[in-house]
Order: C-alpha cells, then sequence, then structure tokens
C-alpha cells in the first residue's frame, strides 16, 4: 500500500507561471496509482520554481447522485476456477430493490 495516488494533471503555476506537474491526491485509495482528477476530490502539487503550494478540490454537490437504473446488475450461477464467475443473467435493479433511500 502506497500512501497516495498520482494525479495527471500540468497546469502553468498561477504565480510564476512555471509548468507544474506531480500531482498527488490521498483522496482515492492511495495505491501510487496514476489517476484522472475527476476520480479525486482534490489533489495538490508544488511549484518547483516559486515553491507555492496549489491545491484542487472539488466543489460541493457537482457528484450527481444516479438512480439505480444507471447501474447494470447481472447475477452469476457459479464460480470457475481461472474462468471466474459464469452463468451470467442480467436484471433490472428495480425490480430487485427492497430498500430504497
Ligand atoms: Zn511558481
Amino acid at each position: 500500500m502506497g500512501m497516495f495516488d498520482y494525479v495527471h494533471m500540468i497546469i502553468k503555476c498561477p504565480r510564476c507561471g512555471e509548468k507544474v506537474s506531480g500531482f498527488q491526491s490521498k483522496s482515492g485509495d492511495c495505491c501510487l496509482r496514476t489517476l484522472e482528477f475527476w476520480e479525486v476530490d482534490y489533489f495538490y502539487s508544488d511549484c518547483e520554481k516559486c515553491e507555492c503550494y496549489i491545491q484542487f478540490e472539488i466543489k460541493e454537490n457537482v457528484r450527481k447522485k444516479l438512480p439505480i437504473s444507471a447501474y447494470k446488475m447481472n447475477s452469476y450461477s457459479e464460480f470457475v476456477p481461472y474462468k471466474g464467475h459464469v452463468g451470467e443473467k442480467e436484471h433490472n435493479p428495480e425490480d430487485f430493490i427492497m430498500k430504497k433511500r
């Protein structure tokens, strides 16, 4: 396990104009993967030239609440070694949800 993830982003420093990359975030699963900015809630880096700290943070209420119909639901009858889950059957989630929030 790592301590953070990298975020793929290159910008111009808002203070001195130098190229800034090396963005990181602790908002994801922190496995030292390289993520896209829209996968994390915040990310940050330092400008190597003027040493200013730059942080991006997602604005409130922009993550959309989705209905269950936006998800594909499948069940699998069996797990076969080296093959994975087999016997796929697709369902309409609306028919199976017992408790809605
Ligand atoms: Zn700078």
